[in-house]
C-alpha cells in the first residue's frame, strides 16, 4: 500500500515566523488522508500546549462521568436490579425494552445467557447506560446531575 501526495500547500504559519504545509495524500484504493506540517517552533509549542489543555479537559470530563456513574450505581443500582428480579426472562425483557426495539427477545435471551443471568446482564446495562437507566426508573438525582453538568464547565 503506497500513499501518493496529490496536493501540498504551504502558507505562513499563524504567528508568521515559519510556515505550515497542508498535505493531502491518496492511496491505490482512492482513500485520502491529510495532515499538516508545522515548520515553526513557536506554533509547534502552541499546538503542544493546546493538546495538553485538551487532554486535561477530556480527563476531567471522564473523571466527572466516572464519579456520576459510581454515585448512581451506589444509590440506584439495587432499585434497577429489583425491577428485573423475581420475574420471568420474558417479563424482564418487556420491562427493559417496553416490548419492542433493541434488543429483540432472542438477543436478550442470548445476552442473559452470555452474562450468566438476568441480574448480571442488567447490571452491565446499568453500568453502560446509567443515564437511561435512571430515566427508566424515573429517578432524579440532583447530585448525579450536578456531576454530569459540571463536565460542561
Ligand atoms: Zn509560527
Amino acid at each position: 500500500m503506497s500513499w501518493e501526495i496529490v496536493r501540498s500547500e504551504t502558507q505562513p504559519c499563524d504567528c508568521g515566523v515559519g510556515t505550515i504545509t497542508y498535505v493531502m495524500e491518496i492511496d491505490d484504493w482512492n482513500r485520502t488522508r491529510s495532515h499538516r506540517e508545522i515548520a515553526c517552533s513557536v506554533c509547534l509549542e502552541e499546538e503542544r500546549q493546546e493538546q495538553e489543555v485538551h487532554a486535561l479537559r477530556e480527563k476531567r470530563r471522564e473523571d466527572l462521568y466516572g464519579k456520576a456513574k459510581d454515585l448512581a450505581t451506589k444509590r440506584h443500582l439495587d432499585k434497577w436490579l429489583d425491577l428485573y428480579a423475581r420475574v420471568t426472562k420474558k417479563e424482564a425483557w418487556r420491562r427493559y425494552t417496553g416490548g419492542s426495539g433493541y434488543p429483540t427477545l432472542g438477543t436478550f435471551y442470548k445476552h442473559v445467557k452470555d452474562f450468566g443471568g438476568v441480574t448480571e446482564y442488567m447490571r452491565w446495562c446499568f453500568s453502560n447506560h446509567f443515564e437511561e437507566a435512571l430515566k427508566a426508573l424515573a429517578v432524579k438525582d440532583d447530585d448525579v446531575e450536578a456531576l454530569l453538568a459540571e463536565r460542561e464547565h
